[in-house]
């Protein structure tokens, strides 16, 4: 978490804002992550910090894999690792390990109201 603030400070910065409204986060279904740790570590790291006073909002990402042998993409809701249509197990995760910065929303944007990411 700390060094997610970190990184999100320094394109913060590049941008020339002082403080940093909104951070958007995309968590994988399988990131392995408590959101209400997520949230509570993020207000005590963000004291002091030019996110203090801003919004963490979170996105979850569906886990969602493919298949090796016959190339189903499916989205898999109970974890089985097992190809949706031919049972293979030799399957690929295409997304619901992350743990990333979507967006963040900075000061001066308040007017405009656009969503601008940094990366
Ligand atoms: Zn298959």
């Amino acid at each position: 978490m700390s060094n997610l603030l970190e990184t999100v400070e320094r394109a913060a910065s590049k941008e020339g804002a002082e403080t940093i409204r909104v951070i958007h986060l995309r968590i994988g279904e399988m990131a392995g992550v408590n959101i209400d740790a997520l949230s509570f570590a993020f207000d005590v790291l963000s004291k002091g910090t030019m996110v203090e006073g801003g919004k963490l909002e979170f996105e979850r990402v569906p886990l969602c894999v493919r298949c090796q042998e016959c190339g189903l993409d499916s989205q898999m809701n109970d974890f089985i690792f097992r190809c949706d249509r031919c049972g293979s197990p030799d399957i690929e995760i295409l997304s619901g390990r992350e743990i990333e910065v979507d967006y963040i929303i900075l000061d001066d944007e308040c007017d405009s109201g656009q969503e601008k990411s940094a990366y």
